[in-house]
């Protein structure tokens, strides 16, 4: 299985869209996906329809009791996608595992030796705390939204300083696969010219793919699915299947037979 952690410290940069959309599209392309949510927000949980009284074992659980990963995957709608849905609770297990020796390994212990799904998506909390550094212990490579505004860079920097500190320290193979632009607005010009800035400071890391900022991608959540399926020809869905299908040639390739 590979797993792909999506983050940002920033909040409502499309991470949590992201990580819907392209688990989504992964899953109609036949890739067993399983999707964690790890921002007590539940975002990811809500949008996918898992309603909060289905959420008996969640992340937190996962994180901070231990229970084995199985027991707190869920079904969804959408067939061979997966979830492990979050709480409230995970609001409190940065605090709670802060003594514990190995906090920043629960994650990837979790998911040691994991059968039965080919891909993790892993949707982060807008922080750089405990949750996020989990997530990157965890995962292989990591995917990282980007809005199309004019700070976009300086927070970027942070999160590559981030990166480094944890290949140094807790996981030396952690790559990064890609920065999509999100929320893309061909109509303003700083949006224009903060997507040519950052596509001339990092190059090809950057998708070709851009996101649009389409109102159907913000509607679909409140019916609980992905916007693939809630409006799959809508510019926000074609984008993240385009997206999906980027994202699945920078995958190394023996992991490619799903
Ligand atoms: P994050 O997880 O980084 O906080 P979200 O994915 O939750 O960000 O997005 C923040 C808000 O913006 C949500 O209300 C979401 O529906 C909306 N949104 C995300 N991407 C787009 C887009 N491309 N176009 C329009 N609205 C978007
Ligand atoms: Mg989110």
């Amino acid at each position: 299985m590979i797993t792909i952690a999506i983050a940002n410290q920033k909040g409502g940069v499309g991470k949590t869209t992201t990580a819907i959309n392209i688990a989504t599209a992964m899953a109609a392309t036949g890739w067993r996906t399983l999707l964690i949510d790890l921002d007590p927000q539940g975002n990811a949980s809500t949008g996918m329809g898992v309603a909060a009284a289905a959420r008996t074992l969640s992340s937190y659980d996962v994180m901070v009791d231990q229970v084995p990963l199985s027991d707190a995957i869920v079904g969804t709608s959408i067939p061979g996608l997966d979830i492990v849905p979050a709480t409230v609770d995970l609001s409190g297990a940065e605090v709670e595992l802060v003594n514990v020796e190995e906090r920043t390994s629960r994650l990837s212990q979790a998911l040691q030796g994991h059968r039965g799904h080919d891909i993790c998506f892993i949707d982060c909390p807008p922080s750089l705390g405990l949750l996020t550094l989990n997530a990157l212990s965890a995962a292989d490579t990591l995917l990282v939204p980007l809005q199309c505004e004019f700070f976009a860079l300086e927070g970027l920097s942070q999160l590559l300083q981030t990166v480094e500190r944890v290949q140094q320290a807790l996981n030396p193979s952690l790559g990064i696969v890609g920065v999509a632009l999100t929320m893309f607005d061909r109509r303003n010009r700083l949006t224009d010219q903060v997507a040519d800035d950052v596509r001339e400071c990092l190059g090809n890391l950057v998708f070709e793919t851009v996101i649009p900022r389409n109102v159907r991608l913000s509607e679909a959540p409140s019916h609980g699915l992905p916007a693939l399926v809630y409006d799959h020809s809508c510019p926000g869905s074609r984008a993240y299947i385009g997206l999906a299908r980027e994202l699945i040639g920078r995958l190394p390739r023996e992991r490619k037979a799903a």
